[in-house]
């Protein structure tokens, strides 16, 4: 896995790129779909699932993109009356790489041409170069994944830092783009308050509140083979040492009581700068705790992905 991140394979794609999320029928998703542009990534972060399925010893990027793109002409022609939430993260950083493969350029230029699709391009990197200019037609959001400062420095290595980060954010404001940002896996760690404090103090002095148009939140959760593997390639962290008790998805989770303190203090601080029509929302949680920490459940705002159109569509190009 470590020698993985210092090679690169360039290969042809044989399978389907787009496919919906597999999200969980247990607990509430958001509908989003999934393209599948390359496997792994040169960042390492402890707690990255790709590490209980992966055995290849290098990252690979799919060539075929035409090919890519003509899948996802397909989909969305066959079906003008469905909007489509679209990302590359799900198996590798969608930007982390992009200095070599100028992949982002080619995608934001596609998608700017329908009216029922968004991109969102999500990363712990700041490579954002390759986004200058380029007519997106306000189909485009980006993202990053934040977190408190001890897990960024500690626990995502060859990550961008806060600031890398939150600069390449306000760049990409000032080009005009849509902003979204994922606070997961939300750690619990010692000063973990203060150090989601200062995160979030900083990304609302950095870019402009209107420009997010939604924000994650989902605490720590892990495929039980996860453990032994992250406790051999790190045995600095201490992540996996806390208690945990198995989801209904078979992942092991911090228990309720300590996740919805988690996530009532970092929704607190959030509510407090958010613009009116950013949508918080929960990745993965139960229709209880939703209630317990933002006082509805989802379904009674339309659902999460309705939510999620309306932020996009509601937001100015
Ligand atoms: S950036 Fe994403 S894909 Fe890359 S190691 Fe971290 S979690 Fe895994």
């Amino acid at each position: 896995m470590s020698e993985g991140k210092k090679h690169l394979y360039l290969t042809r794609h044989k399978g389907q790129f787009f496919k919906p999320c597999p999200g969980t029928r247990e607990y509430r998703c958001c509908d989003y779909h999934v393209l599948n542009t390359g496997m792994n990534c040169p960042i390492d972060c402890v707690y990255c699932i790709l590490q209980a399925y992966l055995n290849n010893p290098w990252l690979s990027f799919y060539l075929n993109v035409d090919d890519l793109l003509a899948e996802i002409d397909t989909v969305l022609q066959d079906n003008p009356e469905k909007v489509y939430r679209i990302g590359t993260g799900e198996f590798t950083d969608s930007l982390a790489i992009d200095r070599l493969t100028a992949l982002s350029r080619r995608l934001v230029t596609h998608i700017a041409k329908y009216e029922n699709a968004m991109l969102e391009l999500k990363t712990k990197s700041a490579v954002i170069e390759n986004l200058k200019d380029l007519d997106y037609q306000g189909r485009t959001v980006i993202a990053w994944s934040l977190n408190s400062r001890p897990v960024l420095q500690k626990e995502e290595i060859r990550s961008a830092t806060l600031e890398e980060r939150l600069e390449a954010a306000r760049q990409c404001a000032e080009w005009g783009y849509k902003l979204a940002f994922h606070f997961d896996p939300i750690i619990e760690h010692e000063g973990w308050e203060d150090g989601y404090e200062e995160t979030i103090r900083k990304l609302y002095d950095s870019v402009p509140a209107d420009k997010i148009v939604w924000i994650s939140m989902g605490a720590l959760r892990y495929l039980p083979k996860l453990k032994e593997i992250g406790i051999g390639r790190f045995p600095g962290s201490r992540m996996y040492f806390q208690e945990f008790v198995e989801g209904l998805d078979g992942k092991a989770r911090y228990f309720r009581d300590n996740r919805v303190r988690l996530y009532k203090s970092i929704y607190g601080m959030l509510k407090k700068r958010a613009a009116e029509r950013t949508c918080i929302y929960f990745c993965m949680e139960s229709d209880e705790i939703w209630r317990e920490v933002m006082g509805f459940a989802p379904e009674e705002q339309g659902g999460v992905p309705a939510m999620l159109d309306r932020a996009f569509f509601d937001s100015p190009r």
